[in-house]
């Protein structure tokens, strides 16, 4: 089983190469992001892990160009607690399982052979829904052709209620979807966000798709104009 493991904190890089080469895997190391993509595209791996926080490109960027050049190679990514980035971002964009530092060695060895049980992630498919399109590999969303930029909370809103069109889904299923588990923030930031989508896939279409159901949630549907 081949893992590699992308990591600048060299002391940590050396532990957990040194014990899971222990554990029978071989393992190749390098400490920057530019390094991890080329080996990573170079090689096939069984397993990429791939520290968030790295020199020249961070491992969020790496994981979207592995992706973009269809390399499916499994990606856990070491993510920190204090970390810029939480959990949901990191599925996110992709990667197929993560671990918080510090993490247990006994509990890294474990995921990893869970991840490589797995095998490759499936690839993603385009959905779309009336003129919305949105498309997983490249995280891009379109309606008509023309190109809407979300940032990536909008972007797992959008996810969510794309995969659940048609349904009326509540506040806190959303909430429990698409937040972290630890957020502490009230249900209204989910208003916030509705918001900010209705504003990007909607008003400049004329359309009215994301609709609000009073007391119950909001509904995604396919095209359709304004009633008022
Ligand atoms: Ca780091």
């Amino acid at each position: 089983m081949r893992i590699l493991l992308v990591e600048d904190e060299k002391l940590l890089a050396e532990t957990v190469r040194r014990g899971l080469t222990n554990e029978g895997f071989i393992v190749e190391v390098v400490h920057d992001g530019v390094s991890g993509l080329w080996a990573a595209t170079e090689s096939p791996y069984d397993v990429i892990l791939l520290d968030l926080m790295l020199p020249m490109k961070n491992g969020y960027d790496v994981l979207k160009e592995l992706r973009a050049r269809k390399i499916w190679t499994p990606v856990m990514m070491l993510t920190a607690k204090d970390g810029e980035y939480d959990q949901t971002d990191a599925f996110d964009l992709g990667a197929d399982d993560y671990l918080t530092k510090p993490f247990s060695f006994l509990v890294l060895v474990a995921r990893l052979r869970a991840l490589i049980r797995r095998g490759a992630p499936e690839r993603p498919v385009v959905m779309t829904l009336g003129s919305l399109r949105m498309d997983p590999m490249n995280r891009s969303v379109q309606r008509r052709g023309t190109a809407i930029s979300l940032t990536a909370r909008e972007y797992g809103l959008l996810q969510f209620l794309m995969r659940r069109h048609d349904q009326v889904v509540s506040k806190a299923e959303i909430l429990d979807n698409v937040w972290d588990p630890a957020f502490e923030g009230g249900d209204n930031v989910v208003e916030v966000y509705i918001g900010y989508l209705r504003r990007k896939i909607d008003a400049p279409f004329d359309l009215a798709t994301l609709s609000t159901v009073r007391g119950m949630g909001y509904l995604l549907t396919a095209d359709r104009q304004p009633t008022a």
